[in-house]
């Protein structure tokens, strides 16, 4: 039992050991992806599923290593979040977002709004929103269209909550809770906070027409959301069943595989020229 115990030990000791080297890779790896310009953005589209039009986009953050190929955010992020790098990099995705945003509205499109996801770590700064209204100043948009989409985790871990939130609010931005009814929201709580937007869970969407308490939970969120005048997006719609069942349910907007996955600038420039066709 003795020797046993012991080359777990060993065994554990070298998996931890291995993790940190890869750990310290991966960072300065992705120090050096800040530099050399490694990392793009693409856009999701966000459809109005009664009208199908295209109303905006989600910026989600992606990672082409030179060797590796892509990483995924799932990957990357946490780490970033982890290591503080996420400041740099988020500063870095909301100036691109907001860019390129400005550029499509130059362009002629109709008006879009952008979503930038932002995490505890960047509310956290206490530069951030003097960052944020720099960076949007500089990239010309109006701040209007831009949203950003924090996790339900905040109202848990991050202090002065609402002060930060209001902060954003009055540069004119969007708040959208993302992945709404999966962490510590309880639909009370939403009441008295400063956001816009309720980004409701894929996991609920992915059996909305199967399961009849994803169905009621949809179902209440949009009610709630009404009645306190909240707007209310589904995302991972992969379906036509999803989006009937939507539809029925009254949710105007969505996104997800079944309209489009998440492109880059020029894919996103043919769909919304396809979309414009119809
Ligand atoms: P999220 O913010 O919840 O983003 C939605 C994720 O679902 C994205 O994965 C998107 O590509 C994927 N998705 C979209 N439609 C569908 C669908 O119909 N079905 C399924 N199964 N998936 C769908 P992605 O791009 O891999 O991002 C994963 C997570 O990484 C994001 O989850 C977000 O938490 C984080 N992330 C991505 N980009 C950024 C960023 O720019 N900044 C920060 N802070 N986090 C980011
Ligand atoms: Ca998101
Ligand atoms: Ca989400
Ligand atoms: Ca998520």
């Amino acid at each position: 039992v003795k020797s046993g115990m012991k080359n777990d030990y060993l065994i554990f000791n070298k998996t931890i050991e291995t993790q940190s080297i890869e750990r310290r890779l991966l960072e300065s790896a992705m120090r050096t992806a800040i530099k050399e310009d490694q990392f793009y953005i693409e856009y999701q589209p966000k459809i109005n599923i009664e009208t199908k039009r295209v109303i905006g986009m989600e910026a989600l953050v992606r990672w082409n290593h030179p060797d590796l190929g892509t990483i995924s955010p799932g990957k990357f992020i946490p780490l970033a979040e982890e290591t503080g790098l996420i400041i740099p990099l988020g500063e870095w995705i909301l100036k691109e977002s907001c860019t390129q945003t400005k550029k499509w509205h130059d362009a002629g499109y109709n008006p879009l709004t952008v979503s930038v996801n932002v995490s505890v770590r960047q509310l956290e700064d206490p530069f951030f929103i003097d960052k944020v209204r720099t960076i949007v100043q500089e990239s010309g948009l109006d701040p209007t269209w831009l949203e950003v989409e924090v996790t339900e985790s905040i109202f848990a871990d991050v202090k002065n909550t609402v002060a930060i939130l209001n902060e954003i609010r009055n540069l004119g931005i969007q708040i959208s809770v993302d992945d709404f009814g999966t962490g510590y929201s309880s639909l009370s709580y939403i009441k008295n906070l400063p956001i816009d937007i309720l980004k409701v869970d894929q996991s609920f969407i992915k059996d909305i027409h199967q399961n009849e308490e994803s169905n009621a939970i949809v179902q209440a969120i949009l009610k709630i959301a009404d009645s306190i005048g909240l707007q209310v997006i589904a995302e991972g719609i992969e379906l036509q069943e999803h989006v009937e069942k939507l539809s029925i349910n009254g949710c105007k907007f969505g996104q997800g595989y079944f309209f489009s996955r998440p492109l880059k600038v020029n894919a996103f420039e043919e769909f919304m020229e396809s979309m414009l066709v119809i």
